[in-house]
């Protein structure tokens, strides 16, 4: 497999001109990071022969996509959140893809209805409680979040972020928009500091005594229990499954899309159905440690141990529909102010 980065243009002219000599192959635009993407691909190499040639980047594919329109070597898109994941359908630059595999293994929440994108990996955003100045069962719900026993407690990224953005939309799809707004101005009312900083941020600002509850993904405990400098901040906090509705929790996704113009498509479908195959979806999800959302395949051992819990059953593309709303309510309360 050949890895690119964006930065490097004459890497790029290589993957664009590769047509010509590989005999099959897969070309794939990617912001997810080569370390959680190659071992998937070596493993479909090694099975079909057919070649996957990657190029990463933080940012800026989609624009490159757009530019390249026709001539687009691109296939597939990788990406994380519903948010970036629609707003690639919405800008026309992805085609819908029909397989019973794909529908099959993936849950009908978790992909586009159009089958414009997939889900691939799931994320649950948690609330990370302090060990010492928070009961076990204290709280259990986001709507908690807004209950004025928790002012000056609260610390939480930017409301603007995709990841809060997502949430927030997600409380849209249960409540309505003015409950929505309610309920963010109450987490505002109860912030310890203005928003900054990214998931990782909070939990340390509460093993530093700044607040006592925070927001963030699942894979990022993860990731700081494993840590030697971060597995301090990590265990300052209990997680707590959070109930959005009386359902479960919120969830989000890393998910593919074909691009509109994608020259190897039967290449770009087979890849796609091996990702949601046990063997790519056990690789995939342990390596970030997400949950997999094919449901036959067993989650990581750290994981497990931080409990098992009901998603939210909401379809991700319904939750979708509400993120312009969410933003809007994010300035019109002036959360990160
Ligand atoms: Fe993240």
């Amino acid at each position: 497999m050949k890895i690119t980065h964006a930065a490097a243009a004459a890497a790029l002219a290589i993957l664009s001109s590769a047509p010509a000599m590989a005999a099959e192959e897969v070309n794939v635009y990617s912001y997810r990071q080569p370390f959680l993407i190659q071992p998937m691909f070596d493993a479909f190499e090694r099975q079909t022969g057919i070649e996957v040639n990657v190029v990463f980047a933080k940012a800026g594919l989609v624009e490159r996509l757009k530019n390249e329109g026709r001539n687009s070597p691109a296939d597939l898109i990788f990406t994380v959140d519903i948010g970036r994941l629609s707003d690639v359908k919405q800008a026309g630059l992805t085609q819908s893809v029909t397989s019973e595999i794909l529908t099959a293994k993936i849950p009908a929440q978790y992909r586009d209805p159009d089958g414009q994108w997939f889900g691939l990996t799931t994320r649950a955003r948690l609330i990370y409680a302090s060990k010492d100045r928070v009961a076990p069962g204290e709280i259990t719900s986001y709507e908690d979040l807004a209950d004025p026993k928790w002012a000056g407690r609260i610390c939480t990224r930017s409301g603007n972020h995709a990841y809060q953005i997502s949430l927030l939309a997600a409380y849209i799809a249960h409540y309505g928009e003015e409950k929505a707004e309610q309920w963010l101005r109450g987490v505002k009312a109860n912030l310890a500091r203005k928003p900054q900083g990214n998931d990782r941020a909070q939990i340390k600002a509460i093993s530093e005594g700044v607040c006592d509850l925070s927001l963030g993904y699942n894979y990022y405990y993860a990731l700081m229990l494993a840590d030697e400098e971060q597995s301090v901040w990590a265990n300052a906090a209990n997680v707590v499954f959070p109930t959005l509705g009386g359902k479960g929790t919120h969830v989000n996704i890393s998910g593919i899309a074909m691009t509109k113009n994608a020259p190897n498509r039967d290449n770009a479908v087979k890849l796609m159905e091996f990702l949601a195959d046990d063997l790519a979806q056990q690789m995939y999800a342990e390596q970030n440690n997400e949950y997999p959302v094919n449901t036959n395949v067993p989650w990581s051992g750290i994981l497990k141990s931080l409990g098992t819990f009901e998603a939210d059953t909401m379809p991700l593309s319904t939750i979708a529909e509400y993120r312009a709303v969410a933003a809007k309510i994010v300035n019109k309360v002036g959360y990160d102010q």
